[in-house]
């Protein structure tokens, strides 16, 4: 798979860090985002009672309201409009929707000349392309390639080449053929039912150029966007530049009331802003304007009845989702999207708008590593919209190689689904028969033979080094060896996750050290795999079953007080996050409340009074390395549990260096997967020179995940292990 080329990996990566930067200076950002939240659902929720509204204020202010069924239905009604002014030309401000419902082609079989005003649209209408993010829809061009296009194709007088001159030239000729036209279509971010109003964010000011120049005005909305009062906009507007481009507030928001008179800018005049006696808002315009305001369905109504798709309706389409994602910011909106829309998002409005054909297209780019989810300015778990379509989608499948598996593996989906996504969403299954016959089961996996096999029937890279299974798990280690603490503080159970206990045996082993250093008696019961594997394959009654099964094994425990510390970030995820969907509320409750991150709790324990605190671990003082270059889990930081890892480290007295990557680019099976291991090892190109860089090379590595534990390996010389094993004493 293609990496789009440098430019959107800089950029989103400048907008992603631009909006960690902001979203710091705001003092309530989480409550912003739980107002922006519940506004969005109260208007989806009373969507037919606000479209009703907002027909009845459009035209109590004198416009226009067209509901359109789909594309064709509003094309047709934008045709009629543009043809009864015997318009020649219409200018368009950046619109998403326009782009779902192609008024463009439309109007152009018409003989109208549709200009683009935005500049990267404009941009791509010269090269003519399609856009590759849904905030910046040129992000993929760089300004070389751009001075180039614009060159050959306008052929100036003076060769363009700085910012500056193509802004300054675009400026010019777009302000021409504003000025020039008889049309002018906007979309909108939000539109008001109380008033009728229209908020446009934009880099540049040509929205409102667009809007008030021409006597015309047509917006094209999707009637996701409307909300109650144009008070509800207060959240929207701290919230969307922050989280989209990393401003702390848009260049432009223009409130703009329909078809109320507005102030026209002057073209004729540098001097003076607007045209005309320059008094009152309507200053310079004509007061029989004409607006059409077309709200479009599209599949949003039947989206809205979908109890897993409806939340893709709260979108503001900010962007946060596209910049935040490892895959994206390497491979782009065209690679990582649909017909319109791009990014983590664009699997809901694509399913919904389109279909799951297209939807399927690219939803596999979303590898739940989860880091959209608290960028999120209406916190949509994006990571859950693309597993129910991923799911929909396996059970709409017609595949010929079940017969592989099936029978073979005990899990509740359908056959015919994807050959790969059965074998790794059973990967539990696998591995028991991969301990049991170890050592000889890692022996003949590795054979040339075995790798090509399973290459061609399951696709998985031969590239990538396998995981190791161990004959000794964890959980037959402790049973044969038992607990070695006397007199302990209390038991707590060490959930045996699927890695640790099949694969990563060491790590399990370090943390039973560490805990009872602590006082801690350890029980490691017998519980099966979160379900972590079939649900990151869309396998989602598969994964209930599994949580089903662990919350039944672990309810014992919680009865008992004893609380469950868990190694494996991802499976930690499952317990506090994916567990909500999957088990009843208060079973998810009870487990998410009592469950633990293995670093946290040594933190923890430290600081309680009445055992051993801080000493009781392993420091630089006992001859460990004391500088650290640590790479915290995906999940792991959504979840908010690395700064602990950190935390006790630098109590212990390590130097800590720590990774700034979104993601490493292996997520789980991803990077196995003959179709992604290139780009996951793109992806893990930052994270490799973050940690070969002059400062960090000589640095112990460290590391929480198993998948981040593989991709380490791939990609530098240096061996990586578990913080727990740094801290943990050597034998017990
Ligand atoms: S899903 Fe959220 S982060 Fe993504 S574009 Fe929509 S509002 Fe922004």
């Amino acid at each position: 798979m293609e990496s789009e080329g440098d430019a959107v990996g800089e950029n989103t990566r400048g907008f992603n860090q631009g909006r960690y930067d902001s979203v710091a200076k705001l003092e309530a950002y989480e409550e912003l985002k739980s107002e922006a939240r519940a506004i969005k659902e109260d208007a989806i929720e009373r969507l037919p009672e606000l479209l009703d509204e907002l027909e009845e204020t459009v035209e109590e202010n004198g416009g226009t309201v067209y509901f359109a069924d789909d594309a064709e239905d509003a094309n047709r009604y934008i045709r009629e409009v543009v043809a009864g002014k015997d318009a020649e030309r219409l200018v368009k401000s950046k619109s998403m929707t326009s782009e779902e419902i192609e008024v463009n082609e439309a109007l152009e079989a018409d003989g109208v000349e549709v200009v683009e005003t935005d500049l990267g649209e404009w941009v791509l209408q010269v090269a003519d392309e399609a856009p590759s993010h849904i905030v910046a829809p040129a992000i993929h061009k760089s300004r070389a390639e751009i001075a180039a296009l614009f060159n050959e194709v306008f052929d100036p007088e003076d060769e363009l080449e700085t910012a500056e001159e193509l802004t300054k030239f675009a400026r010019d000729r777009l302000g021409e053929l504003i000025e020039g036209a008889d049309v002018g279509m906007t979309g909108a971010n939000f539109i008001t039912a109380d008033s009728g109003t229209i908020a446009l964010v934009t880099s540049e000011g040509n929205a409102r150029k667009s809007a008030v120049v021409p006597d015309t005005h047509i917006a094209v909305s999707g009637v996701e966007k409307v909300i109650p009062r144009v008070e509800d906009l207060s959240p929207f507007v701290e919230l969307i530049g922050r989280s989209g481009t990393g401003q702390d507030i848009t260049s432009y928001i223009s409130l703009l009331t329909p078809p109320g008179a507005s102030p026209v800018p002057n073209f004729e005049d540098g001097d003076s802003a607007l045209a005309g006696d320059h008094e009152g808002i309507g200053a310079g315009a004509n007061p029989d304007r004409e607006f059409h305001l077309v709200l479009i369905d599209n599949g949003r109504l039947a989206m809205r009845q979908d109890a897993e798709l409806k939340e893709t309706l709260y979108c503001i389409r900010c962007s946060a989702c596209s910049n935040s994602c490892a895959n994206f910011q390497s491979v782009g909106g065209h690679v990582f999207g649909g017909e319109t829309y791009s990014g983590g998002i664009a699997t809901g409005w694509e399913a919904g708008i389109e279909g799951l054909d297209v939807a399927g297209g690219f939803n596999d780019l979303c590898t739940s590593c989860s880091r959209c989810v608290n960028a999120c300015p209406v916190k949509i778990d994006i990571p859950w919209i693309n597993t129910v379509v991923r799911d929909r989608i396996n059970r709409q499948a017609d595949g010929n190689a079940d017969w592989l598996v099936e029978g073979l593996v005990p899990d509740e989906e359908p056959g015919g689904m994807d050959v790969q996504k059965r074998l790794f969403g059973n990967f539990e299954t696998f591995a028991g028969l991969g301990c049991a016959l170890a050592p000889v089961s890692n022996w003949m996996a590795d054979l040339s033979v075995s790798r090509r096999l399973m290459e061609r029937v399951f696709g998985v890279d031969r590239r990538r080094e396998l995981p190791s299974f161990q004959r000794t798990t964890l959980k037959k280690w402790y049973d044969e060896r038992g607990p070695k603490v006397s007199a302990p503080r209390r038991q707590v159970v060490l959930y045996p996750d699927l890695y640790t206990n099949t694969m990563q045996v060491d790590r399990g082993k370090a943390a039973v050290r560490a805990l009872e250093a602590m006082g801690i008696q350890v029980v490691i019961p017998d519980v099966r795999s979160t379900g972590r594997a079939p649900l990151s394959q869309g396998m989602i009654a598969t994964a209930r079953e599994h949580a089903e099964d662990v919350y039944s094994g672990l309810a014992l425990h919680l009865d008992s007080d004893r609380d469950v510390v868990v190694i494996e970030p991802s499976d930690l995820a499952m317990f506090k996050s994916e567990y909500e969907k999957l088990l009843p509320e208060r079973s998810f409750r009870r487990l998410a409340e009592h469950s633990y991150d293995v670093m946290e709790y040594l933190l923890e324990l430290a600081e309680e009074d009445g055992g051993p605190g801080f000493e009781a671990l392993c420091s630089p003082d006992d001859g460990r390395s004391g500088e650290v270059a640590y790479h915290p889990n995906c999940q792991q930081k959504t979840i908010r549990k690395a700064e602990f890892t950190v935390a006790l480290l630098e109590e212990l007295g390590y130097d800590v260096v720590t990774s700034d990557v979104e993601c490493c680019g292996m997520a789980g099976s991803f990077g196995y997967k003959t179709e992604y291991y290139e780009l996951s090892m793109d992806v893990g190109e930052s994270l490799k020179g973050q940690f070969t860089a002059p400062e960090t090379r000589e640095r112990t590595v460290v590391d929480s995940g198993t998948s981040c534990h593989k991709q380490l390996e791939s990609l530098l010389p240096r061996e990586s292990r578990h913080a727990v094993e740094l801290v943990a004493p050597e034998s017990r």
